[in-house]
């Protein structure tokens, strides 16, 4: 095994534990497994959110959800089935899927609700739940309040197929405190929901925002901002409120201005990426290291040879022209600082102040002393990316990570 992903039971139970805190009593944490749990693995992540609490998984389309939900039927220690939300679209050969192994699809077109009506009466199944998105002001998905969502709305109160449960929408600047755009977005969704009463229809569930919604509002302990208002809103429905939370449960979430960053100690890194030390060797001052030579030894350097590289999801902005400016893993506890050019499949670190390292010895390369934050910032984008672009295998570990 060139490297492997330990994959915290006990830190990710951890982290849903405080986001469930801070979301507080009236507000479910719906926990988003979506693109194999931001790279962590959703079959080993997803049986773990469940034995935590989770009363709803969120997923990417009707494949992962079938995945995950025979993850979860083999899966020993549950409490509950979870639902598992279907959240970003679907096609008409999704709809036998999403009712075999009753998902509950986020829709917003007729087209949509009409495909799976269809196959409920095909696979003679009981109604399906479907959730509605309102396009609040993201126009990527979900219906605009007004004559659009009037009229699907009297066409799904006609169907005896399809049953609303829920009725969501999605902030576009959650991570922005006191964003006008998330305000507009509040409006334009209160104004959805009372057309959903007009129409005489009720709704289990009223839901939105994600990690940075919970951590914009964690400053009060949950009691302002849009979870207050969530928590308001879903009431005034006779309806239960719920937060959808992605990023924060793996340990890591977008800085907020102005707020109490959910931070640590309250969220903890649940990845540890590690792999073994494959080569050890000296150089000489003047050398060069790697592709394009953009390194050149300085003294007498000891470098040590790791088996991964950006085709692992090691980007290749981390990459070292001199001995501070690139990234770095952690041996023995230690900063080794990556030389040269991170290469397709491997790449050179600095462990001449490491004594004693030896082929065989762990690397980690995203976890304690080195997080996916760290990576981003080197690579100018945001830890979403960095730890969905992981490509190792994933290993549940009962406690906490970073041990040799
Ligand atoms: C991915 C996603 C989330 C979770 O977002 P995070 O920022 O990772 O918490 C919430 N809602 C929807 C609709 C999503 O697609």
């Amino acid at each position: 095994m060139k490297s492997w992903l330990e994959i915290s039971e006990e830190r990710l139970a951890a982290n849903f534990r405080a986001l469930g805190r801070v979301a507080g009593d009236g507000i479910a944490v719906l926990a988003v497994v979506k693109a194999d749990a931001y790279g962590h693995g959703a079959t080993v992540c997803a049986p773990a959110l469940v034995r935590a609490g989770a009363e709803w998984l969120g997923v990417t389309d009707a494949a992962e959800g079938a995945v995950i939900r025979a993850a979860l039927d083999g899966a020993a220690g549950q409490v509950t089935i979870p639902k598992i939300l279907v959240m970003s679209g679907m096609l008409e050969e999704d709809a036998a899927t999403i009712v075999r192994h009753r998902l509950t699809p986020i829709v917003w077109t007729r087209q949509e609700a009409e495909w799976l009506a269809v196959e409920v009466r095909r696979q003679g199944a009981a109604p399906l739940d479907v959730h509605l998105e309102i396009d609040t002001g993201m126009a990527r998905q979900g219906v605009v309040p007004g004559d659009e969502l009037r009229s699907l709305l009297e066409w799904l109160a006609a169907q005896r197929e399809l049953r609303l449960d829920g009725v969501m929408t999605h902030f576009a600047s959650a991570e922005v405190a006191d964003s006008p755009l998330t305000l507009r977005q509040r409006e334009r969704f209160e104004q959805a929901l009372g057309e959903v009463a007009d129409a005489g229809l009720r709704t289990a569930w009223v839901h939105a925002g994600n990690s940075s919604t919970i951590d914009n509002s964690s400053a009060c302990g949950g009691d302002c901002g849009s979870l207050a208002w969530l928590r308001e809103v879903a009431s005034r429905s006779g309806a239960r409120a719920m937060v959808r939370a992605g990023l924060a449960l793996y340990g890591y979430c977008l800085p907020v201005e102005g707020a109490k960053a959910l931070a640590e100690p309250d969220l903890r890194p649940v990845m540890t990426w590690k792999a073994r030390v494959i080569g050890v060797r000296e150089v000489a001052a003047g050398d060069t290291v790697g592709y394009n030579a953009i390194f050149t030894a300085t003294h007498p350097m000891r470098l040590a040879l790791l088996p991964v590289g950006y085709a692992d999801g090691l980007r290749r902005e981390l990459s070292g022209s001199d001995a501070a400016s690139g990234g770095w893993a952690m041996i023995g506890g230690r900063r080794a600082m990556i030389v040269g050019r991170v290469s397709m499949n491997l790449t050179i670190v600095d462990v001449t102040e490491i004594s004693g390292v030896a082929v065989g010895d762990e690397a980690v390369l995203l976890g304690d002393g080195v997080t996916a934050a760290d990576h981003a910032r080197l690579a100018h984008t945001i830890a979403y990316e960095i730890v969905c672009g992981m490509r190792a295998e994933p290993r549940l570990v009962a406690a906490g990570v970073g041990s040799r």
